[in-house]
């Protein structure tokens, strides 16, 4: 069969695609939730206390702002926090003698805008106008000589006795700080997404090519099986077709006449038979459907009689035949073992010339049943040893097909000594010949295929 580690076939293709763009699809989604679950906890976590911080000052000043001596007095801890004092008609009163700081770092140092200057950044700003009395904290952008200021604002009416004039009051804070290490974060995450998304994409190609391979190769074997079976049951059927043809044409003959055809079509007929059984055992040996019969038996007794036949039928065609078998009992499928044996002695006997020796040894080695069967027949190349238990193998097909075979024997025998948790394999035998060795666990922990 030919091995193919590519996936050419359309179907699988097709499948492998999919799943690729599934795997793909399933990483982009984590990393995005991911990401999203991390703006979010950003966000609440920066947002949060200044927030707070705003409503605190708020509940503070509702009602204890005072004017003295023509000064506005509001009482604030929090140094981030600015203030703004509107009158009714939402005119501005005053402003927090730092705020321009806010605005203009260097003001009050070396700056060199005048102070009208600044008053007209302020006016052309919404800063410090009164636009929302939602009593809700607003983000607010200024942007000033190219640069963009953020702040969060709360604006509130405020009723205060000693400063009766003042009727709304505006706190900010200007939070570019929290906005610039949130930047910094989301802008590190994407970097570090986009790379996990490429190695994500990487690793879904490996785990996809993984998954659809073992698939790949299964489908290939099926394909493989299926048109092989058809091509074996081809030639019996095209053989009983022309035999029935012909003798449709012989009309006046008598069946002694035609007996030769009924016989070869017969016989076509057994060896389709033979096939058939042999195909639905190996399909439900892969279907993991195989009626396994274990139950604890000596083996002496079980394959004394099926070696004996092989031994007359050794002898008759001149060729040696010894056996030894310990008598020992173990837990195997009755049926099954006699069929691995005939599989063995069949091949055995197809394999060796006249007074070539077949040899069968079986027996307990430790925790192990060993079967042994050599004969110095025909041997076997190195290059079909690798492939003999493959389906439809065969090394020499005319001499096989001359023998009875059809190349599912030892891919029967192997999957029997699978059945048994055991190991198959197959030697030279020196100085000629073929030797197959079969180890099956006496203690056999039965798996169920
Ligand atoms: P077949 O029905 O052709 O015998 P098997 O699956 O039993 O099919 O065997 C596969 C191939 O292995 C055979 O065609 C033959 O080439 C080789 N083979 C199996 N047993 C022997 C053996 N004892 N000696 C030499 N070749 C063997």
């Amino acid at each position: 069969m030919k091995k193919n580690n590519k996936i050419d076939n359309k179907v699988i293709r097709r499948q492998y695609i999919k799943l690729l763009v599934s795997n793909m699809i399933a990483f982009v989604l984590v990393y995005v939730i991911l990401g999203l679950s991390l703006v979010a906890i950003v966000n609440r976590f920066f947002y949060s206390d200044l927030e707070n911080e705003l409503f605190i000052c708020k509940n503070e000043n509702e009602h204890t702002i005072s004017k003295i001596q023509g000064e506005y007095r509001v009482n604030v801890d929090n140094a981030r926090i600015k203030v703004v004092l509107f009158d009714a008609d939402g005119q501005r009163l005053a402003y927090s003698k730092d705020l321009l700081n806010y605005i203009i770092p260097d003001y009050g140092f070396n700056s060199n805008l005048a102070p009208e200057v600044i008053l007209t950044y302020l006016d052309n700003s919404d800063l410090c106008k009164l636009l929302d009395l939602s009593n809700d904290v607003k983000h607010e952008k200024v942007k000033l000589e190219n640069t963009v200021y953020n702040f969060v604002s709360l604006t509130f009416e405020i009723s205060s006795k000693t400063a009766p004039d003042v009727k709304y009051c505006k706190l900010m804070i200007m939070n570019n700080g929290e906005i610039s290490i949130q930047n910094n974060i989301i802008k590190i995450f994407l970097i570090i997404s986009a790379a996990l998304i490429v190695l994500g994409m990487i690793a879904s190609i490996i785990l996809s090519k993984r998954t659809i391979k073992p698939i790949a190769v299964n489908m290939e074997k099926q394909t493989q099986f299926v048109s092989d079976a058809s091509h074996e049951l081809r030639t019996p059927l095209s053989i009983v077709q022309s035999k029935l043809e012909n003798i449709l044409t012989k009309t006046d003959s008598t069946v002694f006449d035609v007996s030769e055809d009924i016989a070869i079509s017969l016989k076509e007929v057994s060896r389709l038979n033979k096939l058939t059984n042999d195909l639905l055992a190996l399909t439900r040996a892969d279907n993991g459907a195989s009626v396994v019969n274990f139950g604890n038996y000596n083996i002496l007794e079980t394959l004394n009689d099926t070696i004996t036949i092989f031994k007359e039928m050794a002898n008759i065609e001149g060729k040696k035949f010894e056996f030894q078998i310990e008598d020992f009992n173990f837990s195997f499928d009755k049926e099954k073992i006699i069929q691995l044996m005939i599989i063995l002695l069949d091949n055995a006997l197809k394999y060796t010339k006249e007074k070539d020796l077949i040899s069968v040894l079986i027996i307990k080695e430790g925790i192990d049943c060993i079967i042994k069967v050599s004969d110095t027949g025909i041997g076997i190349s190195s290059e079909a040893k690798k492939r003999i238990f493959e389906r439809f193998y065969r090394e020499d097909k005319a001499r096989s097909r001359a023998t009875g075979g059809n190349g599912l024997g030892l891919a029967i025998g192997k999957s029997i000594v699978h059945l048994h948790n055991g190991k198959i394999m197959v030697n030279d035998n020196k100085p000629k010949g073929t030797i197959f060795e079969i180890v099956i666990p006496i203690k056999n922990k039965i798996i169920k295929k």
